[in-house]
């Protein structure tokens, strides 16, 4: 019988060891000094009773999570739920930009014949000038459709 056999199946069970473990601890100092290490250790962990935490731990833990929490909900204008429908809408843009420019072409291409070239190019400016304002208060009232949006979800929900 070895003494790392007897030591490995000690550790497994230290209290109740097999008839020749017993033999062989009777007989080796290096063994029974192991088994009386192992008994000591398991009476420690036995005793080790886990403390309540202290009143001045949890008041610091709950300062932490309140802060951490209040993070997490302050508002902020450039939060990814506004930028990235933004960032969406924006892709409209060019398509918006190239109806305006066939539009203007086309005025030009069957009006320049008829009408005088003052009379084109003013058509033109109000033309373009209407078109940026809608543009420009349809993507300004995006951030404000977004967090209407927000502010009603959990009333739906
Ligand atoms: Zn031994």
């Amino acid at each position: 019988m070895s003494c790392r056999g007897t030591q490995r199946r000690l550790e497994v069970d230290h209290e109740r060891p097999a008839s020749a473990d017993l033999e062989h601890l009777s007989r080796c100092p290096e063994c029974a000094a192991h088994r009386g290490l192992l008994r000591e250790l398991y009476a420690e962990a036995r005793a080790s009773v886990s403390e309540p935490p202290t009143p001045a731990l949890l008041s610091q833990v709950e300062g932490q999570a309140r802060t951490a929490l209040r993070r997490a909900h302050a508002p902020s204008p450039l939060r990814r739920e506004i930028l990235l429908p933004l960032g969406i809408a924006l892709f409209a843009l060019p398509i918006a930009l190239a109806q305006g420019w066939l539009w203007l072409s086309g005025l030009f291409l069957l009006g320049e014949a008829w009408l005088p070239a003052p009379f084109l190019t003013g058509i033109s400016v109000f033309y373009v000038a209407t078109v940026g304002l809608s543009l420009g208060a349809l993507y300004a009232s995006l951030p404000f459709a977004v967090a209407y949006a927000n502010r009603i979800q959990p009333e739906t929900s």
